[in-house]
């Protein structure tokens, strides 16, 4: 299982794990995670205990977020999810792989009692919807 104790590797190890870390921690994701503060939200990060590791997750109000990049998840029509044309057997094989583990994890959580909510990484454009539909669904 790797949790927020892979934070907190001896050196060695460390460098090219914290690496790793920091990269996941920029962009959409902190946007999100700004969000969800903004709404008073406790959460926990990544949560590989739970089907699909959600970006943010509360167990106890049963709510977990995915932050979607675009192109890996394969959002549905959007511009940024547009496949390259050389190899598009393999891409097209792989985000499709990527969008059933999803939706695997998806129907994992609700069976569970979660509620989902799936921000894209375009729609982090306008924020202030994404505010509104988090609140909605699990403020
Ligand atoms: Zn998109």
């Amino acid at each position: 299982m790797t949790t927020r104790n892979d934070q907190l590797l001896t050196e060695g190890a460390t460098s090219e794990r914290m690496k790793r870390v920091r990269r996941r921690d920029t962009g959409p994701e902190l946007q999100v995670r700004k969000i969800a503060r903004s709404l008073g939200l406790a959460y926990r990060i990544r949560n590989p205990d739970l089907p699909g590791s959600p970006d943010l997750a509360n167990r106890s109000k049963k709510w977990a977020i995915f932050v979607n990049g675009c192109f890996w998840h394969g959002h549905h029509q959007c511009r940024r999810a547009k496949l390259p044309e050389r190899n598009s057997g393999y891409w097209q094989a792989k985000i499709s792989r990527n969008r059933i583990r999803d939706k695997v994890a998806t129907e994992a959580l609700e069976a569970a009692g979660y509620t989902v909510v799936v921000v894209w990484e375009c729609e982090l454009r306008e924020p202030l919807i994404v505010r509104t539909r988090i609140k909605d669904l699990v403020a």
